[in-house]
């Protein structure tokens, strides 16, 4: 095996990153080495790259980027026990401690001292990759290898929209960036009888139809809640799925929803919102879920099968395929909003 390797390294603690040489790296006795086979720019890594506030407060450049991935492992460090040389595996990029209150729980996914696969340690954007055995998730070889890499934000919208019992109801969903894309064929993939998409960006209303919206709307020159009431009628929708993290989006969301409805949040505001909590949420009843990462590894398990069995199509989304050393190219997408998800091949 060779020693030195290419990655996109954030090198400064400015705009931009840099495709280089570097060593490839060495695992502990509970890593694994992969040899990177498709890899997805996640809207993090967009933030990184742009080094946005919340990058300045997160990342100690230089740090090789990206998190979302799949690859044949290569290595296995000595205490290994869940893959083995030549499986094909994916990874969770939440890195849970093992000790807290919520791992001793079974609830990895929410680990209180979380570290990030590309946030807190090096990524995946690079020829060869160190994940975590905690992590690790062997996967089906049938699964293509780029639906392989976006396994990760599909289980993102898996924990959106299951807890909206979407089978035979009135859906919707509000942003459709990538997550939100993968989340409208997840909810027809479990049934959703109709989903309205609410996206001001015109290629990704285009998009959201591709993935099985059965109507789109654009928020920004219509009354979400008027074009809400006209087709489901004054009941509203079952459930939303709020994936824009907008807090216009936030608030409509929950009050297009019907009194005993449901509405799930993925979308991060950057500041507070503020809400009608007596009106909007108490007097209705409704049920109002805030949605993080992906459970380890029920979702992965169903993520896994979704694509296995062909019961979900992720086609549309994948937009565009870059070499890796070509990665500014899927920034500057990223930056116009005109693409859904952007592998990248080392
Ligand atoms: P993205 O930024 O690519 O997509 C957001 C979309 O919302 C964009 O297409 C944007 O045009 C649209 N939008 C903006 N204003 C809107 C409005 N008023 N109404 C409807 N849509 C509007 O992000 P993404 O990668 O698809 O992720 C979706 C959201 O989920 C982001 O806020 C992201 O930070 C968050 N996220 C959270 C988790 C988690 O674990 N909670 C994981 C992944 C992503
Ligand atoms: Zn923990």
């Amino acid at each position: 095996m060779k020693d030195k390797m290419y990655a996109v390294v954030k090198e400064k603690p400015k705009h931009g990153a840099v495709y280089k040489e570097v060593e490839v790296p060495e695992i502990g006795p509970e890593q694994i080495l992969i040899k990177v086979e498709s890899t997805s720019i996640c809207g993090t890594d967009h933030h990184i790259y742009k080094w946005n506030k919340w990058a300045q407060n997160n990342i100690k450049p230089p740090q090789i980027m990206g998190h979302e991935v799949a690859g044949e492992v290569v290595k296995v460090g000595s205490r290994v026990k869940k893959v083995d040389i030549g499986d094909f595996v994916s990874s969770e990029t939440h890195i849970p401690c093992g000790h807290c209150f919520q791992c001793q729980t079974g609830q990895e996914h929410i680990c209180s001292n979380m570290r990030i696969l590309g946030v807190h340690q090096d990524g995946v954007f690079a020829e060869y990759a160190v994940l975590e055995d905690v992590d690790v998730w062997k996967t089906d070889p049938s699964i293509p290898k780029d639906f392989a890499s976006i396994q990760e934000p599909l289980g993102n919208a898996i924990d959106t929209i299951l807890p909206g019992n979407v089978a035979g109801k009135d859906v919707l969903i509000t942003g459709a960036g990538p997550v939100g894309l993968i989340s409208v064929a997840v909810a027809k993939t479990f049934g959703a009888a109709n989903i309205l998409v609410s996206e001001p960006n015109e290629y990704r209303r285009e998009l959201s139809k591709k993935m099985g919206a059965d109507h789109v709307v654009n928020p920004i020159e219509n009354n979400l809640l008027d074009v809400v009431f006209d087709i489901f009628g004054k009941k509203g929708v079952d459930f939303t799925a709020e994936m824009s993290g907008n807090p216009t989006a936030i608030k409509n969301g929950i009050k297009a929803v019907t009194a005993g409805g449901i509405v799930s949040l993925l979308g991060l505001p950057d500041n507070e919102v503020s809400l009608d909590l007596t009106n909007d949420i108490i007097f209705k009843n409704i049920k109002v879920i805030g949605v993080t990462g992906r459970k380890m590894f029920s979702t992965w398990h169903i993520a896994s099968n979704l694509l296995k069995g062909n019961r979900i199509d992720l086609s549309p989304v994948i937009t565009h395929k870059f070499d890796l050393k070509d990665f500014e190219k899927g920034m500057k997408l990223m930056e116009q909003g005109n693409c859904g998800k952007i592998i990248l091949k080392p």
